[in-house]
C-alpha cells in the first residue's frame, strides 16, 4: 500500500513517524474515515466539516488547506487503485521532540497521515446476517463529539463483545444507550418509529446518521431523537447501527435476546437501501 505522511506518498514499509509524535504519546490527534465507492469519496464535505470542527475544539491547526486535503484523498485512491473501502486520515499535534503534556509552540507542525483500506461496503456479509451486540458501561471521556484517536475504550468494548459471542457493543451511561463502539445506535418501535439519541457531547455526530435522518423523514419514516434504555432496545421491533463504512447494519440480538424475530428488519434494510442509492448517486 502507498500511504501519505506529511507531504509524501510512500510505501507503507517506508513510512516513519517520530516516537515523540503527540498522536503516539498522548492520543493528541483527530481522525476521519471516509467511505470510498467506485473509486470516489462518499460524503467528503461532511467529513471535512467535522474534521475542521474537531481541530477547532482542540486548537489544532489543519496542516493543509481543505481543498488540498480532498486532492490528497483522491491521489491516494488513484495510487492504490482503491475501488471500494475507506480512507483513514489522522492529524496529530506533531512531534515536539520530547514528552511534555503542555502544547508545543506554533513552530511544531501537525502530522498528517492518510491510508486506504480496501473492503466490501455494499455487499458486506453483515447486511444479510445482521450483527449481535452486547451492552456494557460507556467508560469513554466526555467529549465524544470530538473524533479523537483516544480509542482504547472502544477497543476494550470490541474485545468484550467478541469474548461474549457478539460482534459489537452498545454503550450505556446513566441507564441509557449512548451509541455503538464505533457507530451510532438506533431502535425501531412497534409503530415503525426510529429512535436514536439526540446530538450532544455524549456521542459522535455521525455523518451517516445525519444523512439517514433526512432520508427517513423524506421516506415518511418517523424519527424520535431521544434517550432510550437497553430494556427498550430488548423489546424493540428492530435495531441497527450506522457509520461511514458500514452504512447501515441490522442488529439481530442484544445481550443474547433476539431483536424482533431475530432477523434483519425491514425498516433497517429499507434505510440501508435508500442510503446506498444516495451514495451510489454521489459516486456515479
Ligand atoms: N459513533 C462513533 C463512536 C464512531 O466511532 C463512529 C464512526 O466510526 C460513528 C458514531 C459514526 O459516524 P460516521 O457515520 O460519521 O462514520
Amino acid at each position: 500500500r502507498i500511504v501519505y505522511v506529511d507531504g509524501q506518498y510512500v510505501n507503507e514499509a517506508d513510512a516513519k513517524i517520530s516516537v515523540f509524535d503527540r498522536g503516539f504519546l498522548f492520543a493528541d490527534a483527530v481522525y476521519e474515515v471516509t467511505a470510498v465507492l467506485n473509486s470516489k469519496l462518499v460524503e467528503f464535505a461532511g467529513h471535512l466539516e467535522r474534521l475542521q470542527r474537531s481541530c477547532r475544539e482542540l486548537s489544532l491547526t489543519m496542516p493543509v488547506a481543505p481543498a488540498q486535503l480532498k486532492t490528497i484523498h483522491e491521489e491516494l485512491i488513484k495510487k492504490n487503485n482503491l475501488v471500494e473501502g475507506g480512507i483513514y486520515l489522522q492529524i496529530s499535534r506533531g512531534n515536539a521532540g520530547d514528552r511534555d503534556f503542555a502544547f508545543p509552540g506554533a513552530e511544531v507542525k501537525p502530522t498528517l497521515v492518510l491510508f486506504t483500506q480496501s473492503r466490501p461496503v455494499i455487499d458486506s456479509p453483515k447486511v444479510k446476517t445482521g450483527i449481535k451486540v452486547v451492552t456494557m458501561p460507556d467508560i469513554r471521556w466526555h467529549r465524544r463529539d470530538i473524533k479523537t484517536v483516544g480509542l482504547l475504550a472502544p477497543c476494550l468494548a470490541k474485545e468484550y463483545a467478541h469474548a461474549n459471542d457478539a460482534d459489537d457493543a452498545f454503550l450505556v451511561e446513566n441507564g441509557f444507550i449512548t451509541e455503538g463502539s464505533s457507530s451510532n445506535a438506533y431502535i425501531v418501535l412497534a409503530d415503525n418509529t426510529i429512535v436514536t439519541r439526540p446530538l450532544s457531547n455524549d456521542i459522535l455526530h455521525g455523518i451517516t446518521r445525519k444523512a439517514l435522518l433526512v432520508l427517513a423523514a423524506r421516506d415518511g419514516i418517523k424519527v424520535e431523537e431521544r434517550l432510550f434504555t437497553p430494556d427498550e432496545a430488548y423489546h424493540a421491533k428492530e435495531a441497527f447501527i450506522s457509520s461511514a463504512t458500514t452504512f447501515v447494519w441490522p442488529v439481530v440480538s442484544i445481550d443474547g435476546k433476539p431483536v424482533g424475530d431475530g432477523k434483519p428488519g425491514p425498516i433497517s434494510l429499507r434505510l440501508r437501501d435508500i442510503y446506498v442509492e444516495l451514495a451510489k448517486a454521489e459516486v456515479a
